[in-house]
């Protein structure tokens, strides 16, 4: 079956966030890990330090051999765990099938999300901007059919990458790249390939498997498959969380209620499309608010039955819109609808709002239509047009 899976990895994650955190380090080399007088290794670099040819692992009296200036810190892992509970749960609204890796690197297998949420490469540019916007840090993100692909693919750009391998390119792009990039091909391996004249992994495409066999055992068979891109492993599934969500940020904050309702009337119908467009119901809504301060509010509502009409999550929205609003000019607003159930599984209609149901979902219907064939802006509620979608 046809799969396409995320892999995502932070940029030098924390040497990342001891930059977010204390300003006076940004654009600074520095390395975490301790100070260079004892025995340890780097932990991160800054990509400051990767300049002067300081990596991970290195011992960290070499790298201040490399890199003199280099400012040394100690590390906080209770912050990096708690950044890395925020970069997680931002993918799992994307795919209940997570796997985490480490504290800063997880696959995500999005094959079941897409028609909910767009193609693959869409996915993992939603996550990284999301990244960016709500946590300040940047991640790089490869999208393959498989987690090997995908892993080589996250690598190969960084910082801020995004590679997408499509199934019928995997073999061309994996063909150029040196054998180093293969799993298992450690510093032994890599000399037995290098003596038998392989040192690309096109070059280990074209070699008989036998051959392989031969001078590496049981592995060969395996080196063989993984150079061709053939990765058949699961994504392990570790969370169940869920929402399709759609949000705005207002390019001078906005204090008019009326406007406010616009906007989210905009973005519960694309919400509400989505969910028809992937055949699923939810039946919690929630709604968020960040105010000129950056202080940010989110309020939930659960909802007596499912529903994937814009009206039914945009009045939702609205309650919650007029208890949470406090005057204060808002920077974004957005609202999601989770606890997510395929349709049908909800076998009662939920009349929330509309006596006629059948009619609405009509009208729905006919709308949606409409937006497939000619695009979204086409058509859109009156009070919708107020302002200009993004
Ligand atoms: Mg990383």
């Amino acid at each position: 079956m046809r799969r396409v899976i995320i892999h995502l990895d932070m940029d030098a994650f924390f040497a990342a966030v001891e930059q977010l955190d204390n300003p006076e380090l940004r654009g600074k080399p520095i390395i975490v890990g301790g100070s260079p007088d004892n025995r340890g290794v780097v932990a991160t670099c800054s990509y400051e330090a990767r300049r002067f040819g300081v990596r991970s692992a290195m011992p960290l009296s070499e790298a201040k051999r490399r890199c003199p200036d280099c400012v040394f810190v100690r590390g906080r892992m209770s912050r990096y765990s708690e950044i890395s509970r925020s970069v997680f749960a931002i993918m799992a609204d994307y795919s209940p099938q997570m796997e985490r890796v480490s504290i800063d690197e997880a696959f995500l297998d999005v094959t079941k999300s897409e028609p909910l949420f767009g193609p693959g490469a869409q996915i993992g540019r939603t996550i990284q901007q999301r990244i960016t916007d709500e946590l300040g840090l940047s991640a790089s993100v490869g999208v393959a059919p498989n987690k090997f692909v995908a892993k080589v693919a996250s690598d190969l750009r960084k910082p801020q990458g995004l590679v997408v391998v499509p199934p019928e390119q995997v073999v061309s792009f994996l063909a150029p790249l040196g054998i180093e990039r293969i799993w298992g091909v450690g510093p032994r391996a890599a000399q037995i390939l290098h003596s038998l004249g392989l040192y690309t992994i096109g070059d280990v495409q074209k070699c008989r498997v036998e051959i392989l066999s031969d001078r590496l055992g049981v592995y060969g068979q395996r080196l063989h498959e993984l150079s061709h891109g053939l990765d058949e492993r699961p994504v392990a599934e570790q969370d169940d969380v869920k929402s399709v969500g759609h949000e705005h940020t207002f390019d001078s904050d906005v204090s008019n209620i009326e406007v406010l309702r616009g906007v989210l009337l905009h973005l519960a119908s694309k919400v509400g499309r989505r969910l028809r467009k992937g055949q699923v119901k939810g039946k919690t809504i929630t709604l968020k608010l960040r105010y000129m301060d950056f202080s940010t509010f989110t309020r939930q509502s659960p909802l007596p039955g499912a529903t994937d009409l814009d009206l039914d999550i945009y009045h939702a929205a609205d309650k919650l819109l007029v208890r949470l609003f406090d005057g204060r000019p808002v920077r974004l607003i957005g609202v999601s609808v989770s606890n997510l159930a395929p349709e049908g599984e909800n076998a009662e209609q939920l009349d929330l709002f509309h006596p006629d149901t059948g009619k609405s979902r009509r009208l729905i219907e006919t709308m949606d239509r409409i937006r497939n064939k000619h695009g979204d802006g086409i058509i859109s509620y009156a009070k919708e047009s107020e302002f200009p979608p993004e």
